[in-house]
C-alpha cells in the first residue's frame, strides 16, 4: 500500500467527524417538480414548503433560502421559536406555525408575523380577540378530518365566529392526512371528503391537505396550498410504487479512522456480535449513534467506500462504527485513515438506511448529528441585515 494514487475521496482538515452535503441544487428540482404538480400559480395554486425541526435536521436557513429564491412564499414550522429563527433568514416570507398558539404567545406571534395554526376554539377565541386589539393578522385553521393529533372537530366549527376568521387575510384553511403513503388506505377517502365538505365555508381561505405523498394521491387532494417536507429533502413520497421521483438531497461521508487486517478468529465490538476469521479487514469510522447512526443499524446494512459495499459488522456504537472491508481491499481498493466511506448518498438514499434500521426515513434525517461539516451547494448567500429583520 505505497502507492499515491487515491481513488477513494480523503478527509479535508476540520472535517474529522464527516461531511453532510445538502445539494441546494437538488432540492430546489424537487420543490419545482411539486410546484409543477400543483398546477402552478397559472391554476391559482401554490406549493410551500415545510422545514419544521431545522429543515428535517438538514438546516432550516439555506433551505428556505434557496426555496424562496425559487418563488416558494409560504414555509411551515413547527414552533414559533422556529418561526422567530426563521423569520431572521426569510424577512418577506408567510411562515406558518403549526403546533399552535399556546396562552400568552400571541404577540410574539406578531412581532415577528408569523401565522399560529389555530387548532381549537379556545385558541380561535384568542387571537380573534388579539386581532381586535392588534388589528387583523393572518392565520391558519387546522381542522382535525381522521389524524386525531392537532386540529378542531368539524363539529367545533358551529362553535366559532367563522365570519370574524374569513376576515382575517391570508387565512389559510387546512388539514393533515394520516395514510397518504397507503394510496388504498380507506381513511384517505374519508379525509378528502370531510376536508372537501367544510372548505366551502371558507370562501376567501386557501385550503390545505396534501403533505408529500398527498401530492401524489390525485387532482382532487390538492386543493390551493401544497404542504411537502419530507419529498423535498429526497424521501421517498410514494414508497408502495417503488421508484423515486425526487432527486436524492443529501450525501453524508464519514472519515476511516483505522483500517485492518484480523489475523485470527475475533468478535467485533461491544457484546460481540459479529465475528470474523482470515482472510479480514475490519475499518473503524468516526460516526455511531451520538451522529444519528442508529444503534439499530448494528450488523445492518452497508456504507460504500470506492464504491463498493462494506458491510456494518458489530454493534454500532456512540462515535464509532465498524465495517466489513475484506472485499474491497481484496478488490483493489486504498482504504486508510481519512479515506471517506459514503453512509448516504444517490446510491443509498435515506429511504434504504431507514429500511435497515427499522424506521422510515424522517427520522433517519432528523436524527443527523451536529458533529457534521454541513456543506450547501447552491446556497444563496444571507441578506444584508440591514433591512427587513424583525
Ligand atoms: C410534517 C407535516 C407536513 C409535511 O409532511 P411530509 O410528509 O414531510 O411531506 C405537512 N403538514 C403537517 C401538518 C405536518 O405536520
Amino acid at each position: 500500500m505505497t502507492r499515491r494514487a487515491e481513488p477513494a475521496s480523503a478527509v479535508q482538515t476540520g472535517e474529522a467527524a464527516g461531511v453532510l452535503t445538502v445539494d441546494l441544487d437538488a432540492l430546489a428540482a424537487n420543490w419545482r417538480l411539486l410546484r409543477d404538480r400543483m398546477g402552478g400559480p397559472e391554476a391559482g395554486r401554490a406549493c410551500a414548503a415545510v422545514v419544521k425541526a431545522d429543515g428535517y435536521g438538514l438546516g432550516a436557513a439555506p433551505v428556505a433560502r434557496r426555496l424562496a429564491s425559487e418563488g416558494c412564499a409560504t414555509f411551515f414550522v413547527a414552533h414559533a421559536e422556529e418561526g422567530e429563527t426563521l423569520r431572521r433568514a426569510l424577512p418577506e416570507a408567510e411562515i406558518i406555525v403549526l403546533n399552535g398558539l399556546l396562552p400568552g404567545e400571541a404577540t410574539l406571534y406578531s412581532c415577528h408575523r408569523l401565522a399560529p395554526c389555530l387548532n381549537d376554539t379556545g385558541q380561535v377565541r384568542a387571537w380573534l380577540e388579539h386581532c381586535a386589539e392588534a388589528g387583523p393578522t393572518p392565520a391558519a385553521l387546522h381542522v382535525d378530518t381522521g389524524m386525531t393529533r392537532l386540529g378542531l372537530d368539524p363539529q367545533d366549527l358551529d362553535a366559532v365566529d367563522l365570519d370574524a376568521l374569513n376576515a382575517l387575510p391570508g387565512l389559510v384553511v387546512m388539514s393533515h392526512l394520516a395514510c397518504a403513503d397507503e394510496p388504498d388506505h380507506p381513511l384517505n377517502r374519508r379525509q378528502q371528503a370531510a376536508f372537501a365538505e367544510i372548505r366551502p365555508r371558507f370562501p376567501a381561505a386557501r385550503a390545505s391537505l396534501a403533505n408529500s405523498s398527498g401530492l401524489f394521491l390525485g387532482a382532487d387532494y390538492r386543493f390551493d396550498l401544497g404542504r411537502p417536507g419530507y419529498s423535498l429533502y429526497g424521501g421517498n413520497p410514494t414508497p408502495s410504487a417503488g421508484a423515486n421521483p425526487m432527486r436524492p438531497v443529501v450525501r453524508l461521508q464519514v472519515p476511516v479512522l483505522q483500517v485492518r487486517e484480523i489475523r485470527g478468529r475475533r468478535t467485533v465490538g461491544y457484546g460481540a456480535t459479529a465475528g470474523t476469521a482470515p482472510p479480514a479487514w475490519i475499518a473503524t469510522l468516526a460516526a455511531g449513534y451520538a451522529d444519528g447512526y442508529l444503534r439499530a443499524m448494528s450488523n445492518r446494512g452497508a456504507v460504500f467506500i470506492d464504491g463498493r459495499a462494506c458491510p456494518v459488522t458489530g454493534r454500532v456504537s456512540m462515535d464509532l462504527l465498524t465495517v466489513d472491508v475484506t472485499e474491497a481491499v481484496q478488490a483493489g481498493s486504498e482504504i486508510r485513515p481519512g479515506t471517506l466511506a459514503d453512509l448516504i448518498d444517490a446510491r443509498h438514499t435515506i429511504d434504504d438506511v431507514a429500511g435497515h434500521a427499522g424506521t422510515i426515513g424522517y427520522e433517519i434525517l432528523t436524527s443527523l448529528g451536529s458533529r457534521y461539516r454541513r456543506r450547501y451547494p447552491g446556497e444563496i448567500e444571507a441578506a444584508r441585515p440591514a433591512q427587513g429583520s424583525a
